[in-house]
């Protein structure tokens, strides 16, 4: 069995060892060792593992029917899926496009925005500005649009090279401005970037709302997102919200975008709404937007897979656990709990530079320096290192370099929403566990 992985690529670096069974937010391997799923894997499983209603309500769908094409028969699962879905939705969000994953989503997002455009007799837009450091995904539509060098550079003469704005890591900045001060500058960027871009050539303007993978759960001020959106407005830019990771109530409220009261013009989704049940992922937008796409002809796009009933009985089931089990509160609670616990961290270590999130989407980061918030030399491979440090002692969390993928090193802390105070306790001892281990290896300094 085990010759079997080495026909595959994807993993080269540190074998893992075979998983055998989820539990709740645990994943246990063959061997029987127990895990805290701490990154919900990828942020994805946000209802936990193996849930028996959901498992229950996804067989009762394969005992009917797997497949059916989505020209060649309407489904109920994804009918009711997508009326449960703009239900969660803020208003005016109301026609829904499935897709089976987040490059996926992203990627239909910018082309429903393109096709819009040329309904409106703009044929001229095509940009789409996105920031830097970011993650929208690895398909070459989804990759020009993500700021993250190390992923890009090998394709980079296949792109178009779209361009990009700074994200806003405030949490760098020596300045003297306010928060507030500090998004409306960070804003203002985009504003910027349009003029210097010729306005009547911008198609969109594309973010995630708390930055993932790429910047670690990053929140701009609460001044950006509003007046993000009048810049959009302005110049006639639609707004899209990369909620892949965001989405489906990860950070305590359905889609992030609720924290700011935005409504964006189109949302993309995967990851939680699936929650690992399915691959399943879908577009958003407003009938505004829509309609007149359809009128035109349709939308040029769809997937085989886009719509099946059985990945829609799974994100229907998915959501109705979220609602059912009030676990987007749950998100809202425990993530108060968790960002308490590792501001409390700051105190025994010196060398966490940065905690931040919303929800239960959060992350440290690790430096030299807590002043200056110069990174941690990179030889150290923090990232990789704390990660096998945690793992071993049965604690699952996810590290990526950030600021762009040069320095800096983070982890996300994403537990399922579905984790209770006493769970995130546990999690936090083996973290100190690990943190300890770490500072032991390297030499730096922990206070007592
Ligand atoms: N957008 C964001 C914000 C993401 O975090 C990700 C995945 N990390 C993607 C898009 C791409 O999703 P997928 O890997 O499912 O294609």
């Amino acid at each position: 069995m085990s010759d079997a992985a080495s026909y595959l690529f994807y993993q080269t670096r540190n074998p893992r060892p075979f998983l055998d069974r989820g539990e709740g937010i645990y994943l246990f391997d063959e061997n029987g060792k127990r895990y805290i799923d701490g990154s919900s894997g990828a942020m994805v499983s946000n209802i936990g593992h193996s849930n028996p209603r959901v498992l229950a309500k996804i067989k009762a769908q394969m005992d009917k029917a797997t497949f059916g094409y989505r020209l060649h028969f309407r489904t109920h699962p994804s009918e009711d899926l997508a009326a449960k879905t703009v239900l969660l939705m803020p208003r005016g969000l109301d026609r829904v496009f499935f897709v089976s994953g987040g490059s996926e989503a992203v990627e239909s997002a910018v082309k429903l925005a393109r096709q819009h455009a040329l309904t409106q007799g703009q044929p001229k837009r095509y940009k789409v500005i996105s920031r830097f450091p970011s993650y929208h995904g690895c398909t070459f539509g989804a990759l020009d649009l993500t700021g993250y060098d190390p992923l890009r550079e090998p394709f980079a003469p296949m792109m178009r090279g779209m361009p990009k704005i700074a994200a806003p890591a405030t949490y760098l900045d020596r300045d003297n401005l306010s928060e507030a001060q500090r998004g409306l500058k960070y804003a203002e960027l985009l504003r910027d970037k349009i003029i210097a871009e010729s306005p009547e050539t911008v198609l969109a303007f594309v973010m995630e709302p708390i930055g993932g993978a790429s910047t670690g759960a990053l929140v701009a001020p609460d001044s950006y997102y509003g007046r993000i959106r009048e810049i959009c407005d302005e110049f006639g830019v639609l707004l899209i919200y990369d909620e892949v990771m965001t989405g489906a109530g990860r950070t305590g409220r359905f889609l992030a975008a609720e924290h700011w009261g935005i409504t964006p013009d189109i949302v993309a989704m995967s990851k939680g709404f699936g929650a690992g049940y399915a691959p399943l992922g879908a577009i958003v937008a407003g009938a505004r937007l829509v309609e007149p796409v359809l009128d035109a002809g349709g939308f040029l796009h769809g997937f085989t897979y886009a719509g099946n009933p059985l990945a829609c009985s799974a994100g229907l089931a998915v959501l109705e656990e979220l609602e059912e089990q009030n676990l987007i509160e749950n998100a809202a609670r425990m993530g108060e709990v968790l960002m308490a616990r590792l501001r409390e961290l700051m105190d025994r270590y010196p060398f966490i530079g940065d905690v931040r999130g919303k929800g239960l989407l959060t992350a440290f980061e690790l430096v030299s320096d807590r002043e200056t918030m110069e990174p941690l030399p990179t030889k150290l491979n923090a990232y990789d290192r704390l990660v096998e440090l945690a793992y071993a002692r049965g604690l699952i969390i996810y590290s990526r370099r950030t600021r762009g993928g040069t320095s800096g090193d983070h982890f996300l802390v994403a537990p399922p929403l579905i984790i209770t105070e006493t769970q995130i306790d546990d999690m936090m001892v083996i973290l100190r566990d690990a943190l300890d281990a770490f500072a032991s290896e390297t030499g730096l300094p922990v206070s007592e």
